[in-house]
């Protein structure tokens, strides 16, 4: 019997190829609402959902790019001229949120789903793979924040967090690596 075992290199870059993909649908998915007749920001399509159903069917790799995805969109939407009306979340059946309950809706919803793609993106990828995924969602991600109005608070409040820890590893760095040298 000839030996049909797969080399473990295509299913890898195949895994990677797929969270790619599923990231680029997943930065516009929450606004197919508007043609699904939902009502603009569904809860349904605004929510950590989207992300979840892939898993459902054992679809890690999509579930990743799907979870990264709409985490990027939900961050961006927390951001809107105004907190009223069509920026509003709406629930199935119960109709709108306040404006701080939609806040909190989007918040919490974009930090899961972002929080749930990194947890994929660590059991599915190889570090190599891991980090040219990464290297790529976070090209796709500063492109879509950059287009939308909403994407600027969030890349002011990313470049923060990122100065903060940089200067905070470097400072430990400083204290913890200092010991005598010569
Ligand atoms: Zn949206």
């Amino acid at each position: 019997m000839p030996s049909t075992e797969p080399s473990p290199a295509l299913p890898t870059a195949l895994a990677a190829l797929v969270t790619l993909v599923a990231l680029a649908v997943g930065l516009t998915l929450p606004d197919v609402d508007l043609r699904l007749g939902l009502g603009h920001r569904s809860a349904l399509t605004h929510s950590l959902l989207p992300a979840l159903l892939p898993l459902v069917w054992r679809q890690r790799a999509a579930a990743c790019g799907i979870a990264a995805g709409v985490g990027v969109h939900l961050a961006a939407d927390c951001f809107p001229r105004r907190m009223i009306g069509y920026a509003t979340v709406k629930l199935p059946l119960l109709g709108a949120l306040s404006p701080l309950e939609s806040y909190a809706w989007l918040a919490l919803n974009a930090a899961a789903a972002l929080l749930l793609a990194a947890w994929c993106a660590r059991r599915l990828h190889a570090p190599l793979a891991r980090a040219l995924v990464g290297v790529a969602a976070l090209a796709a991600a500063l492109r879509y924040l950059w287009h939308d109005p909403g994407g600027w608070p969030v890349l002011a409040l990313v470049g923060a967090a990122t100065v903060a820890v940089v200067r905070g590893r470097s400072s430990s760095r400083a204290r913890g690596g200092g010991g005598p040298k010569g």
